[in-house]
């Protein structure tokens, strides 16, 4: 339902809540963050319930990495539980995810997952992603490229950002068709990606939105974009005008 991710300069965690709670009126049921960095390696810490209930979790042992991931969650699949909530990952631990919408043909390629003998910890659409990420990337050698054939494979409207604990300098996020925006805020010296311009307007207004099939590598300096099939693309940002 709403997603953030930052990569930068700045501890990731605090700005992520903070992001979040700029989305909190779109309404949720659990919400969770996951933070890399190569000391920590990857953190994930979840909850239902309000966004307070993640906060009194973090407050006892804040992640300083400087980039990560949250969502809070409209469950559409799988009941309102810990292990439902958002983000999720792989069997390794290696790749971690978060999704907007609905992976509309989950069932198959969770069918398929399963006969690989993956293990699944949720009932969620969305847990599909992280398997085959992970798949994918030991495959292929490369996050990157993996990211972009499993975008290829998901039907359904999906606003989708993942890491890789092993190139915890990037986060990689993509919108599928039409449900829900992709908006990425360029920084200086710190990147945003987020669902919806509030998550983001407080920290720049150079803003670029995603179309269906896009995807954007972020990085603490860098953006790029690129359809998910490959080919490079050149957006250039818009500055919008915002009263907060
Ligand atoms: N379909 C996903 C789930 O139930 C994502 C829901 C959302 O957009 O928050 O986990």
């Amino acid at each position: 339902c709403g997603i953030v991710g930052y990569v930068g300069f700045q501890w990731a965690a605090p700005i992520l809540l903070e992001g979040l709670r700029t989305l909190e009126y779109r309404g949720y049921d659990s919400a969770g963050i996951a933070t890399v960095d190569a000391e920590q390696g990857l953190k994930i810490a979840r909850s239902t319930g309000k966004l307070h209930n993640l906060l009194v979790k973090l407050t006892a042992d804040m992640p300083t990495a400087k980039l990560g991931i949250g969502h809070t969650r409209w469950a559409t699949h799988g009941g309102v539980t810990e292990e439902n909530a958002h983000p999720h990952c792989d069997e390794r631990g290696r790749i971690v995810v978060i999704q907007n919408g609905i992976v509309e043909n989950y069932l198959e390629l969770k069918e398929y997952l399963l006969e690989r003998g993956i293990r699944f910890r949720s009932q969620t659409d969305t847990e599909v992603i992280a398997h085959l990420l992970g798949l994918y990337t030991e495959e292929l050698g490369s996050f990157e490229a993996a990211f972009g054939q499993v975008m290829g494979k998901l039907r359904g409207g999906n606003a989708v950002v993942a890491v890789d604990r092993d190139s915890p300098d990037r986060l990689i996020a993509a919108r599928l068709g039409n449900a829900g925006a992709v908006v990425v805020g360029e920084g200086e010296g710190e990147n945003f990606v987020a669902s919806d311009l509030p998550a983001i307007v407080r920290h720049t207004r150079k803003v670029v939105f995603l179309e269906d099939g896009e995807m954007a590598i972020l990085t603490e300096s860098s953006v790029r974009y690129q359809r998910i099939t490959g080919e490079e693309l050149r957006k250039s940002s818009t500055t919008v005008a915002w009263d907060p």
